[in-house]
């Protein structure tokens, strides 16, 4: 199928934004399509190359881009850059200048859907000497070759920003309506294969028995469970029943470990594949478990190799990303895990297996190896006032709190629900005041939308964070962007590209997950995970929290031991 057909149907979703008919465009495009076309343009719909859990990325950034708008137009970097820091968008930029069709000397005839795909996916594949020239003259080419509607695609699906506004929950509903299978099949298939091309190619193939058929499969990550919250051990028991398994809750990462007789595969809670960051869990993993097939869920947590104690998350955050020089990072940074749950042994889908006997069958698997691999501490009971000893001695012990599970309850990949629940401390809220700001891109780039936090030094004022989320894009569901605009454009005090300084002025309660040591900002702390609680237009500058406060939060906030 022509690329413009795509093209057409970007445009359509990005004319409205009312998720129904979002829904019945894409229905009605993939009706359309052959078995073949369809997981490449589930793919490019969703704006991505490859599915979530794949290693391979596009990688390309702002300026290969840039470079290459200029090539297939003609025009200069400069001139590019300029209406980019006009426009803030690199799609519009490229759909203003690639209006007229050159000659392109790769394709000829109509550009299709699959010579973008495959030509994109290319992409992912150059390396070496002279590879940014080779990525520019390759999207050059594309540009070159497509309308200036269809480059403006082609350049956001470079940048992995798509923006027509139709999320995960569009294209399942319309997969579903398309090929006339049920919702729930096509959620279930998406949380066991992490690829909604591949269900949708099934569903169009195979309906609904076909979705019902897919199973969990070891190497292929699984969306993994997710918790709510709950504020005390009562509120716990109402949501898990009684009795309940109650675990420590370490501050680490999730990590999936699957096992395929020698293969060993490691995924984040993003399904990220990091087996090559980590060759010593790896290790500790072969040697620990006494299996050669299952996929277990745990914790990754770092500790301090003097003393054996936990460390917090931001101290082994860096590990995650680093891919080299790995050894060292092994010895400065050492980690362990901590094994909570299973969803496959030898083979067996342990899925629908009430968690109490996951837990049975994990502890029977496990060696427990000292800085190595251990079970998380767990209890059973039904006794709050057991349940509350536990947690105190939890947090003495520099855990982050406990997670309460349900023990009849299945595995459900991808869910927030309620068959099991995190407890932590509530953390104060901080008054902070707004410093600085950055202009927003695309849909937000009439708006100030992410907020440079201080806090008070005495009459100074030291930045302790960036924060964007907790604000509404329309004034009638509380603090918008919009809003935040208004009261800061009149305090800037100075512009540099899309950051700008503000006289302080505007006060915000600010909640946040932690308080963290940080070079990052002057206060020498960080807040790990900042939201917007509500303006204090009620306050003065002299009433912005300051350091000594934070700082006594910061200590206060656990003893890690
Ligand atoms: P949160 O990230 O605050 O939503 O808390 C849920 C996370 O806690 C999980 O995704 C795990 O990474 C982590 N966690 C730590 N200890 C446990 C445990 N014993 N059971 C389950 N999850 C745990």
């Amino acid at each position: 199928m022509e690329y413009s057909k795509l093209v057409e149907i970007y445009e359509a979703l990005s004319g409205t934004s009312k998720l129904l008919e979002k829904r019945a465009i894409i229905a009605g495009f993939l009706k359309g399509l052959n078995s073949e076309e369809v997981e490449s343009a589930v793919l490019l719909l969703e704006g991505r190359l490859f599915p979530e859990w794949d290693r391979r990325k596009i990688g390309i950034g702002t300026q290969t881009v840039i470079k290459s708008i200029s090539t297939s137009s003609g025009k200069s970097e400069d001139l590019i850059k300029a209406d980019w820091a006009k426009i803030g968008d690199l799609g519009l930029v490229a759909e203003r200048n690639i209006s007229s069709k050159t000659q392109s000397t790769l394709f000829s005839g109509k550009l299709t859907i699959d010579q973008v795909f495959t030509n994109l996916r290319k992409l992912s594949e150059i390396e070496g000497g002279g590879s940014t020239g080779k990525k520019i003259g390759l999207i050059a080419e594309l540009l070159s070759a497509s309308s200036g509607v269809g480059a403006k695609y082609i350049v956001r699906t470079c940048l992995e920003d798509l923006r027509t506004g139709a999320g995960f929950g569009v294209l399942r509903d319309s997969i579903a309506s398309a090929f006339d299978v049920e919702v729930a099949n096509v959620q279930t298939a998406y949380d066991l294969t992490t690829d909604i091309s591949s269900v949708a190619k099934i569903a169009k193939t195979k309906s609904n028995e076909g979705l019902l058929a897919l199973e969990l499969s070891v190497g292929n990550p699984v969306k993994v469970m997710l918790f709510k919250k709950s504020e005390s051990i009562e509120e716990g028991f109402d949501v898990v029943g009684k009795p309940a398994a109650i675990d420590y809750k370490y501050d680490g990462f999730r990590l999936q470990i699957h096992r395929s007789g020698k293969e060993i595969k490691l995924f984040t809670r993003n399904l990220e594949d990091v087996t090559s960051q980590f060759p010593d869990i790896v290790k500790m993993i072969e040697k620990d478990v006494n299996s050669k097939e299952f996929i277990i869920d745990c914790e990754v947590i770092g500790y301090d190799k003097k003393t054996g104690k936990w460390k917090p998350f931001q101290d082994i955050s860096q590990r995650i990303k680093r891919k080299y020089e790995i050894e060292e990072m092994i010895k400065e940074v050492p980690v362990m895990i901590i094994v909570f749950d299973i969803i496959n042994l030898d083979g067996e889908n342990l899925i629908s297996m009430p968690f109490g006997e996951r837990r049975d069958k994990l502890s029977k698997v496990i060696r427990e190896d000292p800085l190595a691999v251990s079970l998380a501490k767990e209890i059973v009971t039904d006794s709050v006032e057991k349940g509350k000893e536990f947690y105190a001695k939890a947090l003495s012990d520099g855990a982050e709190g406990v997670m309460m599970k349900k023990l009849d309850s299945v595995y459900k990949p991808g869910s927030r629900v309620g068959y099991g629940i995190k407890i932590k401390p509530v953390m104060e809220t901080l008054d902070l005041v707004v410093v600085g700001s950055e202009w927003g891109t695309g849909k937000r780039s009439k708006w100030l939308s992410s907020f440079i936090l201080a806090c008070r030094d005495g009459n100074d004022f030291k930045e302790i964070g960036k924060m964007g989320t907790g604000f509404k894009e329309k004034d009638e569901e509380g603090v918008s962007f919009g809003k935040m605009t208004e009261l800061l454009k009149p305090l800037v005090v100075s512009e540099s590209g899309r950051e700008v300084r503000v006289k302080p002025g505007v006060i915000i309660e600010v909640k946040y997950e932690e308080i963290q040591k940080s070079t990052n900002y002057d206060s020498g702390f960080a807040l790990r995970f900042p939201r917007f609680v509500r303006l204090r237009d009620d306050k003065g500058l002299k009433d912005v929290d300051d350091l000594k406060r934070v700082s006594k939060l910061a200590k206060s906030q656990r003893s890690r031991g």
